[in-house]
């Protein structure tokens, strides 16, 4: 079949998907979408790309020059489930044909399988199973020797008609889901030099979180590379707000393990005692951050210091919400997303702790670190953590001010 396409009507676009926002009322909806544009837009400005929109319901198509560019910025913006790289056209079967043809010949040859994905939201005219037939006899002409695999076919092309027109594309690039940032209020984040606590903080990112990041700097006590690696952590997770300034505060913990020695704190404990003075830090510096919670990257089981009873017993050295993204997840699970977001290989050098004792308290009592608690005088402590503080901004990808 010979199907003629008026080139001057065709444009490259980009199309999104959002997920869960279908599921919520029409004025949250219309605020949260409203959110999602505006982090398009500044994650696009900020690479220096001119774009509008248009809100067709449940989409956003994006106009651009540079859609390949375009695509990769927006597959890394919460709220957003796929993205593709689209043709439009009208909504003549004969330009969805054409159309379709032009993008399947340059990716199917001879004795590949193939499926056509059609769906339209019209009333009138072909329905979605004809639509899908006649576009796909079209191929099926075109080029010879294809079979058609509904199931497992080496190439899938969709079609959807609207009422704007018709979109043609064949591929759909996995968008992170979630919610739109900003959607959730901030959380004050403990990020460390390893590869759960990014991880953490992404996921909260996800769930519409602003973040800010709190490391604990333990000088002499810290590996000599900790704080350059929770920076390039810190650097590498701004990439996931693009346009937004990520901010990290350091603060000096160095006193805290200095006091702990001094005193001759049992070592078991130092973990707990460590992980209670950093939330207390954290919880000090929220108000001024405007967060409402911190988040940590531990986990259940995953040390000595992070049993059930530890974990219970450093959520009580603070009265705000401590919660967990990862407490369920298997390492392994926390490795994958850590490649996916990019934060996995951040971690080269000396990233020992050397307050770590050999063996840590697995049920520490929580009157006990109390007990310890006020001998070292730790209001004083964390007092002093919080009055020396440095600030590091991250913008995509790059430290902009502050290390
Ligand atoms: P991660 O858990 O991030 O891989 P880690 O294994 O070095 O780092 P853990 O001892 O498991 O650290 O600490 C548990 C959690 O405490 C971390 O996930 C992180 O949220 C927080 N944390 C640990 N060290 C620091 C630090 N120096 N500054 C800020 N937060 C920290
Ligand atoms: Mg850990």
């Amino acid at each position: 079949m010979q199907t003629v396409v008026d080139k001057g009507s065709l444009k490259r676009l980009v199309m999104v998907r959002y997920g869960e926002l279908f599921l919520k009322s029409e004025p949250v909806k219309h605020h949260f979408i409203g959110l999602l544009l505006r982090n398009i837009g500044k994650a696009l400005t900020a690479s220096g790309i001119r774009s509008h929109y248009e809100t067709p319901r449940g989409r956003i198509l994006i106009f651009g020059d540079d859609p390949e560019k375009i695509a990769d910025i927006v597959s890394r913006i919460f709220g957003l489930v796929d993205v593709s790289i689209c043709t439009k056209t009208s909504s003549h079967i004969d330009d969805l044909c054409a159309e379709a043809v032009a993008l399947a010949s340059a990716h199917l040859s001879s004795g590949m399988s193939f499926a056509v994905r059609a769906k339209r939201q019209q009333k009138s005219g072909l329905d979605s199973q004809e639509l899908g037939a006649r576009i796909g006899s079209a191929i099926y002409e075109h080029i010879p020797k294809l079979s058609v695999d509904l199931d497992n076919p080496d190439y899938e092309i969709f079609v959807e008609v609207r009422d704007f027109g018709g979109l043609v594309y064949d591929s759909r690039i996995t968008a992170p889901g979630g919610l739109p940032s900003g959607t959730q209020g901030r959380a004050l984040v403990l990020l460390s030099s390893g590869i759960d606590s990014p991880v953490a903080s992404w996921l909260a990112m996800k769930r519409g979180c602003e973040i800010t990041h709190l490391h604990l700097d333990g000088g002499r006590w810290a590996g000599s590379d900790v704080k350059s690696a929770a920076i390039e952590n810190h650097k590498r997770l701004s990439r996931w707000c693009a346009g937004n300034p990520l901010m990290m505060v350091i603060a000096n913990s160095e006193p805290l393990y200095d006091r702990m020695q001094e005193l001759r704190i049992p070592p078991r404990y130092r973990c707990v005692i460590c992980k209670r003075f950093m939330v207390q830090v954290a919880a000090r510096l929220m108000e001024h951050e405007g967060a409402l919670a911190i988040i940590t990257g531990e986990n259940l089981g995953q040390v000595a210091s992070q049993t059930l009873t530890n974990l219970s017993v450093i959520s009580k050295g603070v009265t705000v919400p401590v919660l967990r993204p990862l407490i369920t997840y298997d390492k392994e699970e926390i490795i994958t997303l850590a490649r996916r977001i990019g934060t996995f290989d951040t971690h080269p050098g000396d990233l020992a702790c050397r307050a770590v004792p050999k063996m840590p308290a697995t049920a520490a009592v929580l009157e006990v670190i109390r007990e310890c608690e006020q001998k070292m005088d730790i209001d004083t402590l964390v007092t002093q953590a919080c009055t020396e503080l440095q600030y590091v901004t991250a913008l995509n990808s790059e430290i902009v001010s502050g290390k």
